[in-house]
């Protein structure tokens, strides 16, 4: 059964895309999407944009952030953005332990662990990605890798920091690839994490959202979001399409 008090939200994941002026359209469609009590809209763009999202942004309910943050808070590391000041922009969001940055940047689950902690010390929600593989769910692994990954961050963080957080199930081989998992298949998997971190705190597992995420089209969202465990989505290709974005966000 769906808990109602939960929050439901569809995230927006602009991976390596976007320039000022594509953005602006995308965002200002975006700002003037009709406002829904309890159904957020979110938008994670590339570090150098975090400013005109703010402009836009800042005084609408459509929150915003980051698709990563340094596990580290200032000092000798060229190249890295810290979640201060991902902060310092109005940000609420922080995506951490996407399976890219996972696969091609090396993220190891305790170095997600401490990009987690880092976002929540500033005020950031972070947005914990977890998923399996192809080989791994072939190979029945699916729970182990998830909890293994949810169990990172319950280790480094706490469980407690969990209550400020939200959680993506994305398998890794439906990301960008067309392949959707099916609405009992992510389930399943929802299912799994919730019942997992309750077995570490009971109340925080079932506020917790938990996002799936995968090839999520305006025509297959609403069969996943009215699954009881599938609080919303986080959404790669889609987003960057404001029709297919703001559709997927109105099947919530
Ligand atoms: C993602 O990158 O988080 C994602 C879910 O991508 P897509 O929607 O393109 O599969």
């Amino acid at each position: 059964m769906r808990i109602e008090n939960r929050q439901r939200l569809v995230v927006g994941n602009w991976k390596l895309n976007g320039n000022l002026a594509e953005n602006a359209a995308l965002l200002g469609a975006c700002a003037n999407a009709e406002v829904r009590v309890a159904r957020t809209l979110g938008v994670c763009s590339p570090y150098p944009y975090l400013s005109q999202l703010q402009s836009v942004l800042a005084n609408t309910p459509v929150q915003y952030g980051s698709q990563d943050v340094s596990r580290f808070p200032k000092g000798a590391y060229t190249g890295e953005v810290s979640a201060g000041m991902v902060a310092e922009f109005g940000c609420q969001l922080a995506i951490v332990g996407h399976s890219e940055r996972r696969a091609l940047f090396g993220d190891s689950d305790e170095v997600v662990g401490e990009k987690f902690l880092r976002a929540q010390q500033v005020g950031l929600t972070p947005v914990l990605c977890v998923g399996e593989t192809l080989s791994e769910r072939e190979a029945g692994m699916t729970e182990v890798v998830v909890a293994r990954q949810v169990g990172a961050v319950i280790k480094i963080a706490g469980v407690a920091a969990l209550a400020g957080a939200v959680v993506a199930y994305e398998p890794v081989w439906a990301i960008g690839t067309g392949k959707t998992a099916s609405p009992v298949q992510a389930q399943e998997v929802h299912a799994f994490l919730r019942t997992y971190v309750a077995k570490h705190a009971v109340e925080i597992s079932s506020k917790l959202p938990i996002l799936y995420g995968g090839s999520v089209k305006k025509a297959n969202a609403a069969e996943l979001f009215g699954q009881p465990d599938i609080d919303g989505g986080l959404i790669g290709g889609a987003s960057l399409v404001a029709d297919e974005f703001l559709g997927i966000w109105q099947a919530l």
